[in-house]
């Protein structure tokens, strides 16, 4: 047996996992995530986030039996590690009970200070997709004066060893002035800090992507695409664009990934453009082929008043295109967690707050679905109702306990992109997720050692 991830020391001393004693009938965890691989069988135990690879005859260990006799010392591992648990532990009720000790491990490192801050540089864009859930919003640009005071807010509020930026908008290019001030201001104060950012990449040059890579240490991006040039350019609609903004954004994406800035192409998919998006795939691929640095994927657009398909109708086209992708070579570039998933995101966590342009405070990106809780200006926690608020969950549905994807599966009952019911789609899709994150996660081991064994 390999052991290729162990789960953090505070969790166990809050846990306490129990060994069965000889004479037990010991079963797997159910919510193993596996891979076979030829070097062996992978094993992922997806609450506590451990991860071996078994080799040989160790593979048939993972099966219902007695315990009887001496251990053997893989046995006994996997016992300690919740792969092999006594057959009447309640997994559900393990996993909820990790989630709680990860929470309050997360708390306690947490203290020094906000890891990261999301910062809506404006709600301005030079796009109007029809599909904008920002749409009928009030556009507001931070001014130079409230970006000093966010550069403050986040000296005195963030961690002093590190912080990550978020930017997003709008178009948070179309604002990027106060990107320059925020990052000048951390720069010259010797902080720490990288960023990422949700763009349509429109605005970048060769002199935007060279600051972005030096001064605001962007390390990834994400850049929707709609389809192919005509449908891309219909659909994203610039204002007063004349020229064609697919090739513009193309050669954008190219200037990025020259610069070693990660670059993930979102595919957003709906009812009406799953062929289109393959054919667009296919001609991403033949122009950046070999830039390990881009990924490609898709998602289906979330529900919002000019959906006229279902969820799942969108969902079985995502899964198109998907496969698609797959098979030029795009899979999910996602390590696994090691550490238990606490959170939904920012709006449940309370990690990143989200700074709106005129300094305001919100828990959620999507501004519409969000109100205020604080002020740059005024710095105060987060009051305890905001943070009650976005900790209500919607109610585990029957077929949740027994899905694989039920360890890192959060809820949030006021997340605008969440649905009540769950489909086999959604669900198929957060399993494949998973196992994908596990093969990559085993690449990424591989090409490491490899590294090290070359030194
Ligand atoms: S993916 Fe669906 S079925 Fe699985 S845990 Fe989440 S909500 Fe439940
Ligand atoms: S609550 Fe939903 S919409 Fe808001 S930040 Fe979280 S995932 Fe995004």
């Amino acid at each position: 047996m390999r052991i290729l991830n162990v789960h953090h020391k505070a969790l166990n001393k809050l846990l306490r996992i129990q060994i069965p004693e000889p004479g037990q009938i010991i079963r797997p965890f159910t919510y193993l995530i596996t891979a076979k691989v030829p070097e062996g069988l992978l094993v992922y135990q997806e609450s506590l986030c451990d991860l071996v690879l078994l080799e040989g005859d160790e593979c048939s260990l993972l099966k219902q039996d007695m315990l009887s006799g001496e251990l053997s010392e893989t046995q006994k591992y996997l016992l300690e590690h919740g792969f092999l648990v006594q057959d009447d532990q309640d997994d559900g009720d393990f996993c909820q009970n990790v989630r709680e000790a990860a929470r309050l491990v997360r708390f306690l490192t947490n203290k020094k200070g906000y890891p990261g801050f999301t910062i809506l540089t404006t709600t301005s864009c030079n796009a109007r997709c029809f599909y904008c859930f920002e749409k009928g919003l009030k556009n507001e640009s931070m001014t130079e004066e409230t970006a000093d005071t966010v550069a403050k807010f986040i000296l005195d509020e963030g961690n002093p060893d590190k912080v990550r930026l978020g930017w997003f908008g709008g178009e948070p290019t179309v604002n990027s002035k106060v990107i320059d001030r925020i990052t000048k201001t951390l720069s010259d104060a010797g902080r720490k800090y990288t960023s990422s950012m949700i763009s349509n990449g429109f605005l970048f040059d060769e002199e935007l992507v060279k600051k972005a890579s030096e001064l605001w240490k962007l390390e990834s991006i994400q850049i929707t695409l709609d389809g192919t040039e005509e449908t891309y350019n219909t659909r994203k609609a610039y204002v007063g664009v004349t020229e064609s903004a697919f090739q513009r954004v193309i050669k954008n994406i190219g200037l990025l990934l020259d610069a070693g800035i990660r670059v993930s192409i979102r595919l957003n998919v709906d009812t009406e453009n799953a062929d289109d998006l393959c054919e667009l795939s296919k001609q991403l691929e033949r122009r950046f082929r070999g830039k390990e640095n881009l990924n490609i994927y898709a998602r289906s657009l979330f529900e919002n008043d000019c959906m006229t398909s279902t969820l799942e109708e969108r969902m079985k086209e995502d899964q198109r295109v998907e496969k698609h992708l797959e098979e030029l070579g795009y899979q999910i570039r996602q390590a696994l967690d090691i550490f238990p998933q606490t959170a939904h995101c920012m709006a449940d966590s309370g990690s990143a707050p989200v700074i709106m342009p005129d300094g305001s405070l919100k828990s959620c990106e999507h501004i519409n679905s969000s109100s205020d809780w604080g002020s740059v200006f005024d710095p105060k926690p987060r009051p305890e109702e905001e943070t009650a608020f976005w900790n209500e969950k919607l109610p585990e549905l029957e077929e949740c306990k027994d899905c694989l994807a039920y360890p890192s599966c959060i809820r949030l009952k006021h997340c605008e992109t969440e649905t009540e019911v769950c489909s086999e789609s959604v669900k198929q899709g957060k399993i494949k997720v998973l196992q994908q994150r596990l093969l990559y996660t085993w690449d990424v081991i591989k090409e490491r050692k490899k590294q090290e064994e070359s030194k």
